[in-house]
C-alpha cells in the first residue's frame, strides 16, 4: 500500500490528542507531518496557576519532551497561511508547500479584544508563555519600584479563565507582598462582566455557588458593567474610571484568521466557525477539528481531545477503505472550575455541586488531561510537581531560600 502524508496543523489540545493515538500507528503506511507556529504545548487549564506562582513547565510543555518517544513524527516549526483544496496543498508564511493526502486542521482560537481602546495596549493576558512572564513581571515590578499594591487589580470577563485568575490572585498577590515586606490589608481584587451573572456558560446554580465563593474570598465581582476604555492609569468602566496599571484580559476570543484570509475554501456558521461534516471534514480529505469547528460544545479542551479521538477512528476506517464510517457523536462536558485552594465548581448537565471534592476531580481531569496528550508516565511526572512554585523576582527568591 503507498505511504499515505497526513498534515496534522496546531500543537493544542486536539493536534496533541491526534498525535498521541497516532503514535503506534504503521509509519510505513502513513507519513505524519506535525506543523505548529510554537515549540509548546499549552495547556490552558493551568495558565492561571502558572500566572500566580506555580512553575511554568505545567502550562507551558515543550514538544520535544512530549515527543521524545515518538520518533515517526516530523515536526516543523511553521505559520500556515493557505490551503490549496483542490491541490491538496498547504503553504506558510516562510514559503513552504507541503502536500498532504489528509490534513486535520487544529488552529485554535486568537484573544480579540472587540476594539476597545487602550486595551490592546496596556491589559495583561495569560495566554502564551511570553504573555505570563510579561504579566508576572509587571506584579512584582510594582512591588519593587513602588512599594506598594496596586490601587486594583482587575479581572476583564467572569468565564472560567477570569473566575480561575480573581480567586488564585487573592492569596497570590498577598504572598508575595509578604515576600516584599509590603502590607496587603488594601488588596481589592475587581472581577468585571459585561453579562449577568458569573460563569455565563455554566447553569444558574453553579453561577450563584461560584458568585458565593467569589465574594467570601473577597473579590469584587461586578455585573453587567461594560469596559470603556484602558489607560496607563485607569479603567473605565460604565463611565466609571477605576484607577488601576493592573487588567487582565480574559474576556474574548475569536476563530483563527486562517480561515478568513481562506474563506472561500470554507463555510462559516453565524459565530464564525468552520461548517464541518459528519466526520468533522470540509471535503474528503480535510478536517477542522478543537475549537474552530461547528460543533455542539466546540471552545473546550474536552472536546478537542473528543474530536481528536473521533478523528483517529475515522481516518483509521479511512486508510482501510471500510466503507463503515459511523459518525461523531459529541461529548457532553462534564466541568471542574477551580475558585482559591481545595474548591470548585462542578457542573454535568444539570447536575451541580461544589467544593473539595469538586476541586479534587479537577486534579484528576487535569492528569487526565496530561495523559491524552503525553502518556500516563511523562503525565504523572507533571503533575506530581504542579504543586511547585517558582519565582524570577530576586526578592522573592531570595525569601523561598530563606524559607
Ligand atoms: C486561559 C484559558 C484557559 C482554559 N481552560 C480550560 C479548561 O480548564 N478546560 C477546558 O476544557 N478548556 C479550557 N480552555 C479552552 C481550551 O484551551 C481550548 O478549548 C483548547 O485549547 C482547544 O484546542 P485546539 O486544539 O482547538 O486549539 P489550541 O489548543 O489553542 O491549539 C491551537 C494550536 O495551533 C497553533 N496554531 C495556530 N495558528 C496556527 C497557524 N496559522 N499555523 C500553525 N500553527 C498554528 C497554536 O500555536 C496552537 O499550538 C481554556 C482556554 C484558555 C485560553
Amino acid at each position: 500500500m503507498k505511504q499515505k502524508h497526513l498534515i496534522i496543523v496546531g500543537s493544542g489540545w486536539a493536534g496533541m490528542k491526534l498525535v498521541r493515538e497516532l503514535k503506534k500507528y504503521p509509519h510505513e503506511t502513513l507519513k505524519i507531518t506535525l506543523i505548529s507556529d510554537i515549540t509548546t504545548f499549552r495547556y490552558s487549564a493551568a495558565l492561571y496557576r502558572a500566572a500566580t506562582g506555580n512553575k511554568e513547565h505545567e502550562a507551558i510543555i515543550p514538544l520535544s519532551e512530549i515527543l521524545s518517544d515518538n520518533p515517526h513524527i516530523s515536526f516543523v516549526k511553521e505559520t500556515i497561511t493557505h490551503i490549496n483544496r483542490a491541490k491538496k496543498v498547504i503553504s506558510t508564511k516562510d514559503g513552504m508547500k507541503f502536500h498532504y493526502d489528509y490534513a486535520v486542521l487544529a488552529l485554535g482560537m486568537v484573544t480579540s479584544y472587540f476594539g476597545i481602546p487602550g486595551i490592546d495596549q496596556y491589559s495583561y493576558s495569560i495566554k502564551t508563555a511570553s504573555e505570563l512572564h510579561h504579566f508576572r513581571a509587571h506584579l512584582h515590578r510594582e512591588l519593587i519600584e513602588d512599594k506598594t499594591l496596586d490601587k486594583s487589580y482587575n479581572v476583564i470577563g467572569a468565564g472560567p479563565t477570569g473566575v480561575e485568575l480573581a480567586a488564585a490572585l487573592t492569596s497570590y498577590i498577598k504572598i508575595i507582598a509578604k515576600k516584599h515586606k509590603l502590607p496587603s490589608s488594601k488588596l481589592k481584587i475587581n472581577l468585571i462582566e459585561a453579562q449577568k451573572r458569573v460563569l455565563p456558560i455554566s447553569n444558574e446554580k453553579a453561577s450563584k455557588k461560584t458568585l458565593q465563593r467569589l465574594r467570601k474570598l473577597k473579590v469584587k465581582v461586578m455585573l453587567n458593567q461594560k469596559v470603556e476604555l484602558q489607560t496607563p492609569d485607569y479603567l473605565q468602566v460604565n463611565g466609571a474610571q477605576i484607577p488601576t496599571s493592573t487588567v487582565i484580559w480574559t474576556a474574548g476570543v475569536t476563530n483563527n484568521p486562517f480561515y478568513k484570509k481562506n474563506e472561500a475554501q470554507f463555510s462559516f456558521n453565524p459565530r464564525g466557525k468552520v461548517i464541518v461534516n459528519q466526520h468533522l471534514m470540509v471535503d474528503d480529505a480535510v478536517y477542522v477539528i478543537g475549537d474552530n469547528a461547528d460543533t455542539p460544545y466546540s471552545g473546550l479542551g474536552l472536546t478537542a481531545v473528543d474530536n481528536a479521538a473521533f478523528v483517529f477512528k475515522d481516518l483509521k476506517r479511512q486508510l482501510r477503505g471500510s466503507k463503515r464510517r459511523p459518525p461523531y457523536k459529541p461529548l457532553v462536558p462534564a466541568t471542574a472550575i477551580p475558585a482559591g485552594k481545595k474548591w470548585a465548581v462542578f457542573q454535568y448537565r444539570n447536575f451541580v455541586f461544589t467544593g473539595p471534592i469538586a476541586s479534587f476531580i479537577r486534579s484528576m481531569a487535569d492528569l487526565i488531561a496530561y495523559a491524552d496528550i503525553m502518556g500516563y508516565k511523562k503525565a504523572l511526572r507533571t503533575w506530581l510537581t504542579s504543586e511547585e512554585k517558582e519565582e524570577k523576582c530576586q526578592v522573592c527568591k531570595a525569601s523561598f531560600t530563606r524559607s
